[in-house]
């Protein structure tokens, strides 16, 4: 029998923490910062999904106990020459919001007169303990946008995605079915994987 681990995931995005709950094998005892209400937020300061998720996994696993996984993600458009990329929390200034993030998005897509730009969702996980790095990794999911957005699962800019080999968005796919294709679930299966083998 596996033992179980503790493992906190440095994010207070509840979709994101829920889509990671859900492909972890059930070994794991996941926490999340909505259980440290007082640890301050990490600053975003890196230049790529990967320095990102570095800062937050070190930082985060400083001041806490057991292992620390950091998911930094986004969307990349070619057509925008890869962004809103790291920005893709706050592309349209506040962080977080959605709707504000997906119509800026439309809108310079529509300036551009680009029909079905291509993009991928990428996602940097960091594996950190007592503020080292453990290991690195790095998913994708390769699709275009759809300039007429649909679907109501996942979040951010779900309903614009739509998946290589689809003919719907990300957002109309049940949330299996996301969870088994998505950029995430890719750089999930990798450190799945490590931790096997580390324990094996
Ligand atoms: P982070 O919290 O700094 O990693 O920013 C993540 C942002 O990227 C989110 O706020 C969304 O805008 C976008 N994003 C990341 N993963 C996904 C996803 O699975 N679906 C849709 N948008 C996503």
């Amino acid at each position: 029998m596996t033992d179980t681990k503790l493992i906190t995931i440095a994010t207070r995005n509840a979709h994101k923490a829920q889509e990671i709950a859900a492909i972890l094998p059930p070994h794991f005892t996941v926490r999340t910062l909505a259980d440290y209400p007082a640890l301050p937020d990490v600053e975003e300061t890196g230049t790529t999904f990967a320095a990102n998720a570095a800062l937050k996994a070190c930082g985060i696993s400083s001041a806490l106990p057991g292992l620390v996984l950091a998911d930094d993600s986004g969307l990349c458009v070619d057509a925008l020459n890869g962004a809103p990329g790291v920005y893709s929390a706050r592309y349209a200034g506040e962080h977080g919001n959605d709707a504000a993030n997906n119509a800026k998005l439309l809108a310079d897509l529509r300036a551009l007169d680009a029909a079905t730009p291509t993009a991928r969702f990428m996602c940097a996980m960091c594996l950190a303990e007592g503020g080292h790095i453990q290991a690195e990794f790095i998913g994708k999911v390769e699709g275009h946008i759809t300039l007429t957005p649909a679907g109501e699962h996942g979040f951010g800019y779900d309903p614009l995605f739509v998946p290589c080999g689809y003919t719907c968005t990300m957002a109309e796919l049940p949330a299996e079915e996301k969870n088994r294709i998505s950029h995430r679930a890719d750089a999930l299966q990798q450190l799945i994987a490590y931790i096997r083998s580390s324990e094996a």
